[in-house]
């Protein structure tokens, strides 16, 4: 599972596990603009609160993360990247997993200073033009994870579960220190 901030490389780290292990990617964020790219009415919802730096209320977020469980064999592990990020979807997975058959093995927490990650966002936000990367909304996104995401590292740390990661440098030294991390 990949915990951290807007703009910390939990998808670019988390695609680096799928094209060299195989496994699957369950992205909430690439969920959400999946349904808004296609224009179905949970993505006609979710928008509204991507859009103003919000997260889309559990219950949704939940229940969609429920559906593309369900489609993924039991034998295929499976990187979190975006998802618990408050502590009642962290509660909700807890259940969910027991449902599944599964556990978590382990929490990666990528390490990335605010002022590093307003400019990788900026950046994001010129190269890539999502609707969400925008200076205003940026600063709200970084304040809602210190709010509602930080208290989620407590709930795996709790269990042992979790290794922080420096996330500056070079994608490729990244992945080396997160794999140092996970056998650690
Ligand atoms: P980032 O981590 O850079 O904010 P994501 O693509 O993970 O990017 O998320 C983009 C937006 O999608 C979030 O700001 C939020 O509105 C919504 N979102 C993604 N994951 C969740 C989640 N687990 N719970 C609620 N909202 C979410």
């Amino acid at each position: 599972m990949f915990m951290g901030p807007p703009g910390s490389g939990k998808g670019t780290q988390a695609q680096g596990l799928v094209r060299s292990k195989g496994w699957v990617q369950l992205s909430t964020g690439d969920l959400f603009r999946d349904h808004v790219g296609r224009g179905t009415a949970l993505g006609v919802n979710a928008k509204r609160y991507m859009d103003k730096g919000e997260y889309v209320p559990d219950e949704i977020t939940i229940d969609m993360v429920r559906q593309r469980l369900r489609d993924i064999p039991h034998a295929t592990r499976i990187v979190f990247d975006g998802f618990p990020r408050t502590v009642a979807q962290a509660d909700a997975l807890d259940r969910l997993l027991a449902e599944f058959g599964r556990v978590v093995d382990g929490v990666i927490v990528l390490d990335v200073p605010r002022d590093e990650l307003l400019g990788r966002l900026v950046k994001r936000g010129k190269e890539q033009g999502r609707s969400d990367d925008t200076p205003e909304v940026i600063g709200k996104r970084l304040d809602v994870y210190e709010q509602q995401t930080r208290p989620v590292i407590d709930h795996y740390a709790r269990e042992q579960l979790v290794r922080k990661v420096d996330g500056v440098g070079a994608v490729e030294e990244i992945a080396r220190r997160l794999a140092a991390a996970a056998e650690a």
